[in-house]
């Protein structure tokens, strides 16, 4: 089957296309001629998912899934969450939006955060929503090059090192999006 992922993230492609079966196939918002900028100005990760992937149904008529993430901190109740991606301004800049939160959280001795990642999908009109999280802690400093986002500054529970220095197999086996992806997985079975 084809399945729009309603993204042109590399990275996100690049993962999720490695959790699904040979029998997706899956393409890109570019792949079918999509270039606008989805509105994303729900204020829940679930809303802005569902709004991502009506988009798609509604404008292109393909059976899609969206994602939404956000970075919880408990030092910061709950920030940046939803507002993950502008969390330094609108210019969505990862390392500028990791310097803040580094900044905000100089002072803090509670380093808990969890990935929040929602999934929604439609087919044939029907919607479904899919979870999954990750806990972890904030470091002090950034440490790694791979993945994306705010990789460098998190370390998931259970590891000594950041999502940013841990092979993608691992990231994948673990992370809010590789489990949020694995429901959906199964689902599509
Ligand atoms: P989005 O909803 O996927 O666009 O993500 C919102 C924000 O969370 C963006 O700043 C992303 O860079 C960040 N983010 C999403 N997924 C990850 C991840 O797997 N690792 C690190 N940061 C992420």
């Amino acid at each position: 089957m084809k399945l729009v992922f309603a993204t042109n993230n590399a990275h996100k492609l690049h993962e999720v296309s490695a959790l699904l079966q040979e029998n997706v196939q899956l393409l890109s918002l570019n792949d079918i001629n999509c270039h606008a900028d989805i509105p994303e100005t729900a204020d829940t990760l679930e809303g802005n998912a569902l709004q991502k992937a009506r988009y798609v149904y509604e404008n292109f008529g393909a059976d899609c899934f969206a994602d939404d993430t956000g970075l919880e901190v408990e030092a910061l109740n709950n920030a940046p969450g939803v507002y993950s991606a502008r969390y330094a301004g609108e210019q969505k800049n990862p390392q500028d939006n990791m310097q803040k939160l580094l900044a905000e959280m100089a002072d803090k001795d509670n380093r808990k955060a969890r990935f929040r990642t929602v999934i929604a999908l439609i087919i044939n009109g029907k919607e479904y929503l899919f979870e999954g999280e990750v806990r972890g802690v904030i470091e002090r400093e950034k440490r790694g090059a791979a993945g994306f986002g705010y990789d460098p500054i998190f370390t998931p529970e259970g590891f000594t090192e950041t999502f940013a220095e841990l092979p993608l197999e691992v990231k994948n086996e673990i992370s809010h999006r590789g489990r949020a992806v694995k429901k959906l997985v199964e689902f599509l079975k």
